[in-house]
């Protein structure tokens, strides 16, 4: 009897183990995820902070906000790159050395920001289209890749992802390219943008409560962004945003907006300079906003 009372008792603690586990840590043992260092993110704490874009380096358009929240003790952060960004880089430049660079890159990214990053393998760029693509053979491309793996379209990827990535007693906020205008103006932002938003749409509907915020990022090198925002053509009035001069206000308390951002573009993200120039933007012109 005592033997069999053990027996069982084993198999509930078994089943119990297993059932926890499910809600475990789910960049573990995945292959596509990258964790930045054992131990550094912690998946149990309550606050969960999700960054979603479509290449390499999109997250520098919130950088000093997930490093604001990133660092701290009740935080779990995570970023999702839909593409490895292969056709982004100098022209002399090989597609697959171009790839290696910018996920070094986002592996640099995601130790400084404290962060686990998922990189996928969607086609971007000439790889859909040339020259380049349009939104709608962006969205039907990467919606047939994600009904290939077995999600059925990218919507429902992104449900079943953000559902895996709250757990049961933790929130969830996700930030996401704007569907209007990607921050940049980037079609595979828009579409990444697109898919998010609608995706946590649904989760809400169905009383999965997930919190979206929309990103836009103001660089400029000339005019006073007060005058001619970028944001300010497409975003709201709701839209809270942050200058550059501004210092963070939850963890690294010392830095500015502006020098957060600055490192990530300079320091983090070398290999984007040839087409975005050296950083010459004033901290006073610069500011991120979300809505
Ligand atoms: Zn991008």
């Amino acid at each position: 009897m005592l033997k069999k009372i053990k027996f069982t008792t084993a198999i509930f603690v078994f089943i119990f183990i297993n059932t926890s586990m499910a809600f475990a840590d789910p960049c573990a043992g995945d292959p596509i995820c990258y964790d930045p260092g054992y131990g550094k993110t912690n998946f149990s704490n309550p606050f969960h902070y999700v960054f979603v874009g479509a290449h390499p380096d999109d997250e520098l358009t919130i950088y000093p906000l997930m490093k604001d929240f990133c660092s701290e003790s009740n935080a779990y952060c995570a970023m999702l790159i839909g593409t490895k960004g292969r056709t982004g880089c100098d022209s002399g430049i090989s597609a697959s050395d171009c790839a290696d660079e910018r996920e070094n890159e986002l592996h640099n990214s995601a130790k400084y920001l404290v962060s686990d990053v998922w990189l996928y393998d969607l086609p971007g760029g000439t790889e859909i289209a040339s020259p380049s693509p349009t939104m709608a053979q962006i969205r039907a491309v990467w919606n047939t890749k994600a009904a290939e793996a077995g999600f059925g379209n990218m919507v429902n990827f992104f449900k079943q992802k953000f559902t895996e990535l709250k757990a049961p007693s933790s929130s969830l906020v996700v930030f996401s390219l704007h569907p209007s205008h990607g921050s940049t103006g980037h079609l595979a932002h828009r579409a990444m943008g697109e898919f998010v938003s609608a995706a946590i749409d649904s989760l809400n509907a169905e009383g999965i409560s997930v919190s979206k915020f929309l990103i836009d990022t103001y660089l400029d090198q000339g005019e006073d962004y007060v005058e001619d925002s970028f944001f300010r053509s497409y975003g709201s009035a709701s839209a809270v945003c942050r200058s550059g001069d501004q210092f963070l206000t939850v963890t690294n308390t010392g830095k500015t907006n502006y020098q957060v951002f600055d490192w990530g573009y300079d320091v983090i993200y070398p290999g984007q300079k040839f087409h975005e120039g050296e950083n010459n933007i004033h901290s006073n012109k610069y500011k991120f906003c979300y809505e």
